[in-house]
């Protein structure tokens, strides 16, 4: 039974939140501060963790980013309330790996927790090494490195990489990356898709403007092409 940590100082959002996910079988822990709620992040144990950005003590986004600084890699689910924020989620290296807004259905959170749930399992046979130009990638061991240098991915974006690698030299459509990253269930947006693409290029790419490796397939979606031709 997964068990679920739920930081987020408005009552009424975190007792709504604890009772639908309970319904749902899920064992739910609830904290309003955000000092404490690292402490019982940190204390672990959980399958996952919803985290409000604006928290007393401590905001959301710090939060998220020491548990990645210290190496745990619990699914982050980021409550987000404002259109900053959203700006803030996607493009930091802040290691959540999804965002919902509010005001959100209680059948949008779930699909979404569900989905957050399910993507533990590694996609399609898990690949353990690759290279490619002077990017080696140990799946593995979840690191990067390009020209023997550390490049620090997100979680999403290694769940990118690691699709784009397993699946050469195919245009994978916009809606297949989002079921094989994101999962069913999921209300993303395209352009989402296109930002974590970016970053990813950003981070890989000699010059992202000109990507080698992962091109556009105009209108399509995404190719990678092992070889950079
Ligand atoms: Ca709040």
């Amino acid at each position: 039974m997964s068990k679920i940590l739920i930081v987020e100082d408005e009552q009424s959002i975190r007792m709504a939140l604890e009772d639908d996910l309970d319904l749902e079988g899920y064992v739910v822990d609830g904290e309003a501060d955000g000092v404490q709620g690292l402490e019982r992040a940190r204390a672990g144990g959980y399958d996952l963790i919803i985290l409000d950005i604006m928290l007393p003590g401590m905001d959301g986004f710090e939060i998220c980013k020491q548990l990645r600084a210290a190496g745990d890699t619990t699914p982050i689910l980021m409550l987000t309330a404002k259109s900053q924020e959203i700006d803030k989620v996607v493009g930091l290296e802040l290691g959540a790996d999804d965002y919902v807004t509010k005001p959100f259905s209680p059948r949008e959170l779930l699909a979404r927790v569900k989905a957050l749930l399910r993507r533990g399992k590694p996609i399609s046979p898990p690949l353990e090494r690759a290279s490619f130009g002077d990017v080696e990638v140990n799946f593995k061991g979840y690191t990067v490195t390009k020209g023997g240098q550390p490049v620090e991915l997100t979680a999403r974006e290694f769940s990118l990489l690691q699709l784009f690698v397993s699946r050469p030299d195919e245009v994978l459509r916009r809606d297949v990356i989002l079921s094989e990253v994101w999962g069913d269930g999921w209300d993303v947006f395209p352009r989402t898709i296109d930002t974590h693409v970016a970053h990813l290029r950003k981070k890989r790419e000699d010059d992202p403007a000109e990507p080698k490796h992962i091109p556009n397939v105009r209108g399509l979606g995404y190719k990678f092409a092992s070889d950079g031709s």
